[in-house]
């Protein structure tokens, strides 16, 4: 079975959306400046929902050093499980290679048509590397982008020539990050409230990031 297919089959409420947000990352692991990310996302832009979109194989990082995606895939479903309005997508764990946007995009234009607005919304820093990104150009005009930072990011790193396309959300729990969660766990240090309980406990059980 194709991933379309997969996709199309998890929820029949898919092709009544019309407004969507793709949550791109790695989630390593899922904290909640991502969560408050994709919630302050809908809320601003009045989408349907969010789906997250775990990364199997960042095309831009080498993947030995990035945490198994069965932990990072488990960690993101628990995190989303008390929102209705977000979904978690295989839809780059399915595809072999490096998970590049533009197929990841393309897979979910073929679900929901040119009808529905989609919004990939993804770290500032992640989107200040768009030139370098696998078909930019293409993918440029397949969705629209979101880019999320911290208060008192330089806002003028990001390219005035992407003003049609993007929109910039300033997120105080941003402070927070991924790196950061790493590190307190690798050093004892404690990442409650940081990243959602479950999630805590899910890190500690599996002994990831020691
Ligand atoms: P990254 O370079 O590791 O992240 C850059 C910054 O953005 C980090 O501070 C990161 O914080 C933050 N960030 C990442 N995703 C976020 C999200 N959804 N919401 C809020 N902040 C976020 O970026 P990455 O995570 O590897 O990649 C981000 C997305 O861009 C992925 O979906 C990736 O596939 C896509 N991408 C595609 C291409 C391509 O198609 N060629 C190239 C690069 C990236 P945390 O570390 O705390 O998440």
């Amino acid at each position: 079975m194709s991933n379309n297919q997969k996709e199309l089959q998890k929820t029949s409420s898919r092709k009544e959306s019309n407004k969507i947000g793709i949550m791109g990352g790695v989630f390593d692991p899922i904290h909640i400046g991502h969560l408050f990310t994709a919630e302050e996302a809908r809320m601003r832009l009045n989408l349907d929902k969010v789906i997250f979109v775990p990364c199997l194989q960042p095309s831009h990082k080498r993947s030995d050093l990035v945490t198994d995606i069965k932990h990072r895939l488990k960690m993101t479903y628990m995190a989303i499980e008390d929102n209705p309005f977000f979904e978690v997508s295989e839809i780059e764990v399915n595809r072999s290679g490096p998970s590049y946007t533009i197929d990841t995009i393309k897979e979910f234009r073929e679900i929901y048509g040119w009808e529905t607005d989609i919004f990939f919304i993804t770290g500032a820093d992640a989107f200040l590397e768009i030139d370098s990104w696998y078909k930019k150009d293409e993918l440029l005009k397949l969705c629209k982008f979101v880019a999320a930072t911290r208060p008192g990011y330089d806002l003028n790193k990001l390219n005035n020539n992407f003003k049609d396309v993007l929109q910039i959300m300033e997120i105080p729990a941003l402070a927070i990050s991924s790196t950061d969660v790493r590190y307190r766990v690798k050093n004892s240090l404690s990442i409650k409230y940081i990243v959602l309980d479950v999630v805590r406990k899910y890190i500690y059980v599996n002994k990831l990031y020691f």
